[in-house]
This record gives C-alpha cells, structure tokens and sequence, in this order.
C-alpha cells in the first residue's frame, strides 16, 4: 500500500504519519560530510517505515548513488519505482532469482561457497556475471564467510567468470555500545584479511563495514562508503552514539481523538476491564491500536492539546482509550500525537522504545503499511 497525501485530504484519516522528506535529504548531506566517504542509505523495511519509495527516490535526487536493502524483493520495488542507482541486497537472495538479480542490475551479498556456487551455475546459464559483494565475518556470529576461509573465498570469486566481485564489507556487532574493544577488533581482523587477499587503497572494489553507529563512533571504519540506516531517518542507534548536528527525526505519527464520554466510577474500560473508573471520569477514544503498531504494553503515553496523557485499559487492534480529566477542553477531532512535536512538548520513538524496553528501530518498523503516510514540503518533488 502506497498512500500519497495532500494537506486536503489529511483531515479523512484517524491515524497517519507525517514524513518530512526535506529532513530525510539533509540528514544524508550531514552523514555525507560527516563520513567524508560515499553513503549507502539502507532502505530495508519500508525505508525503516519511512515508505521505500519515497525516501529512496529523494535520496537518490539528493545524490545517493547506492542502496541497501535486505530482500530482493525490496530491490525490484526499488527498479519498479525508477530507482537507477546502485542496489546492494545485504540479505538471504535465492539463487532462483539470481537471473532477476542480473536483469534488473541488482548487487547481491555472497557469504558462502557453496551460495557463490550455486549463483555461478545461474549466471552461467545466461551469460552474463552476477554483481556480488563477498561478506565476511569478522566476529558478529551472522552472515559472512569464517576468516580462516575468507582470503580464499575472496580469491575464488575474483577468478570466477561467471561472478563479477564489486566490493567486500563486514558488519559490526557492538559498535553502538561505549565499549569499543570489540568494534576495533573485528576492524583489525578485517584490515588484516584485505591485507592478506592484497587488496590496496587503490583496488576498484567497494570496502565497507560500517552501519549507523559505526559511521559515527569509528572513523577509520569508514572505507570506501558507510552503510547508514537509522540516522538517515534522524534516529540514534543507541544512547551511547551522539548525532552530528542538524540530524533531526524525519517522522511523526498521529491520530485524532474520535470519542469523549464522562463514565460514571466502577466503568471498565477496554478488553479485560484492567482499568476501572475510580470516580466520574473523561474518557476519550483514540482512532490507533496495535494493528497499527501501537504495543498493549501497559502506560503508553500521548500528546493531547501539548500535554501528555496516559493511554488506559488494554490497547485494541484500531482504538485505545486516554484519561482525560487533565484535559476539560478536549473535543473530537482534537490531533492527538504519538511520536512528534506538539505545541513545545514532544515524544520520540526512542522514549516509546524505552517504555517498550526495545530499540527505536524495532518502534518504526512496527509501523503498519496500512496507515497512509503523507509527505511533508514535498518541494516540488513528485
Ligand atoms: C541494517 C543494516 C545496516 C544499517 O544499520 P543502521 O544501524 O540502521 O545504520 C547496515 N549494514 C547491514 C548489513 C545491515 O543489515
């Protein structure tokens, strides 16, 4: 589902997000200037719930030359979309879709012989090499060759004809934590393989091992090009990783109060009745649930008139309820905000992330495609 919305038809929907994509192109300049190397925004999971289109066409007006995704299903939705630049599958690719993979230009990630393989004997029956980039693991324990192999492995798809190597890159596992022992050893070990498979500051492939949190804590991480996600979209990985200045979040999601009753004491509110009227209380309806990504954790919190209310009772799949006795003046209609500013005060997907006991990433994945996601100053971009 793809929503495209103007300020005209914003009053017809009971939750939305609001994305500013002016915000989504300054971040990328920032990182640009910040990592003094090329940037691969990553775009897996909707542009991070961003919309994969969108986000991905206006980065690649602003200059991004290169995308990361995780499915190769992303990246046909990427070429569907026009997209021209550079498309780096970081993920799983069957090898059934390798032909799909060379037709539409597609770069996938080898981390195994016997993948590499099996991409070879496709690429081979039509002719034409596949683009790949060798993933090594260098100690995150996930996808990647094992060192001991890794220079051979590097060896083996630089000899193959049917197999065209354009970069090589590993992944960290803690680079968003303040220890960074772990981060600069797997980035020893890394350095230590190029070494060893011979490959200088001048070769033509693609070096690159840094994520967000990497880009930023680890300067000599960087190499050819940085793979940042989340702070693309104006995020921190952690609270351990400063932004540069000027990053700023690109999203906001709302809806809109849909209901005010005054409920009389001893009312249950919602599924289960875990809240229970203690006196006469304003009780509003909200138009989200957590079929829109709004979790039944107990003691969500949201922005009502500038001021912050508390979500009671079990949240449903398309409604939860809020305690309005703070709030005399509320009426329906009233714009009610879960992440984003709102006349001074404001909520991030970090601070639900926190109440969540996850990660910010894990908060806008969450949020479902159903919901139409309307494009900010869109600046004369279609
Ligand atoms: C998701 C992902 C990234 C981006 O990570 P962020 O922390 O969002 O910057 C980079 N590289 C790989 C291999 C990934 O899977």
């Amino acid at each position: 589902m793809a929503f495209i919305l103007t300020a005209m038809t914003l009053d017809n929907f009971g939750t939305w997000l609001e994305i500013d994509l002016d915000r989504i192109e300054k971040n990328f300049h920032i990182l640009e200037r910040t990592a003094g190397c090329k940037v691969m925004p990553v775009v897996k999971a909707n542009a991070y719930g961003h919309g994969l289109e969108k986000a991905a066409a206006r980065l690649e007006t602003a200059g991004a030359n290169w995308f990361g995704v995780a499915r190769i299903e992303e990246a046909m939705l990427l070429r569907g979309a026009g997209i021209k630049a550079n498309i780096l599958v970081l993920g799983y690719t069957s090898p059934t879709r390798v032909p799909h993979a060379i037709k539409e230009n597609v770069t996938l990630t080898v981390y195994d012989f016997d993948v590499a393989r099996q991409y070879q004997e496709q690429s081979d029956a039509i002719s034409t090499p596949v683009k790949v980039h060798a993933k090594i693991d260098t100690g995150m324990g996930r996808l990647g060759i094992q060192m001991e192999r890794s220079v051979e492995f590097i060896r083996y798809l630089q000899e193959s004809s049917c197999i065209q190597l354009e970069g090589i890159f590993t992944h960290f596992a803690c680079a968003d934590e303040p220890d960074a022992d772990t981060t600069n050893q797997q980035l020893e070990r890394f350095n230590q393989i190029l070494d060893q498979a011979g490959i200088s500051d001048r070769s033509s492939l693609l070096i690159h091992a840094a994520n967000s949190a990497g880009t930023l804590e680890f300067p000599s991480a960087r190499f050819d090009l940085v793979r940042t996600g989340i702070a693309i979209f104006g995020l921190s990985p952690s609270r351990a990783v400063a932004l540069p200045a000027g990053i700023l979040p690109a999203l906001s999601w709302k809806t809109r109060l849909i209901s005010v009753k005054t409920l009389p004491p001893g009312h249950g509110v919602s599924y289960g009745f875990k809240y229970i009227t203690q006196k006469e209380e304003r009780i509003g309806v909200i138009a989200v649930g957590y079929g829109d990504g709004l979790r039944r954790t107990p003691g969500n919190h949201v922005l009502i008139r500038g001021k912050k209310v508390e979500v009671i009772g079990n949240v449903c799949m398309d409604q939860c309820m809020v305690q309005l006795d703070s709030l005399p003046d509320a009426q329906i209609g009233d714009e009610v905000v879960i992440i984003g500013d709102q006349n001074g005060a404001s909520i991030s997907a970090t601070d639900i992330a926190n109440h969540w006991q996850t990660i910010n990433y894990e908060v806008i994945c969450g949020l479902a495609s159903r919901m139409p996601r309307y494009y900010l100053k869109l600046n004369g971009h279609a």
